[in-house]
């Protein structure tokens, strides 16, 4: 969705509302992304906020499992007024001014990447479930029998040899005959 500036500009109160409805691709987000946005002209530059929400689908970080949450997000935005056509892009250094965003030189505001960006940063760093989550999924059995066999195996000597070997005991007597017997 995107706002023409001369349009808003041309209208009485220089301020419009939309209801914003899109499926955004964002990681993690399973919903589209809805709510209210106004947008007001104000001494060239434009200012945008209201807020929108969607349905995350997340893995929890601490139990591993798939969980669902919901996710608010204001909005707040200034884009600074467009650029003189003879300001060519240069280098610039970041200052506070990078903070903000500047009109595009079509005068079209794209609203969907600034509802895009404002969802991303609001979007969980670290996820936990809930209060109820069951914390963090048992060692794996297979993991702990490795270590403890690994440990065992350099203290044990020929005449506790597991059964096993047995075969491969005999086998080797045979082969190196005269040497044990
Ligand atoms: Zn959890």
């Amino acid at each position: 969705m995107r706002i023409d500036i001369d349009e808003l500009n041309s209208l009485p109160s220089k301020r419009t509302r939309i209801d914003f409805n899109e499926k955004l691709e964002i990681e993690n987000v399973v919903k589209p992304v809805v709510g209210e946005i106004y947008i007001q002209a104000s001494g060239g530059g434009v200012l945008i906020n209201g807020h929108v929400q969607t349905l995350l689908k997340l893995n929890c970080h601490v139990c591993l499992r798939p969980f669902f949450q919901s996710l608010n997000v204001e909005i707040d935005e200034q884009l600074s007024a467009r650029a003189d056509e003879d300001d060519s892009p240069r280098e610039r250094e970041l200052t506070r001014d990078d903070f903000y965003e500047v009109i595009p030189a079509d005068g079209l505001i794209d609203i969907s990447d600034i509802v895009y960006q404002a969802v991303t940063l609001a979007s969980p760093v670290f996820c936990r479930c809930g209060d109820d989550c069951p914390g963090p999924p048992k060692p794996e059995k297979a993991l702990a029998a490795g270590n403890s066999s690994a440990t065992g195996s350099d203290s044990r000597d020929d005449s506790r040899i597991d059964p096993r070997w047995e075969n491969l005991k005999t086998l080797f007597s045979k082969q190196e005959s005269g040497e044990n017997s």
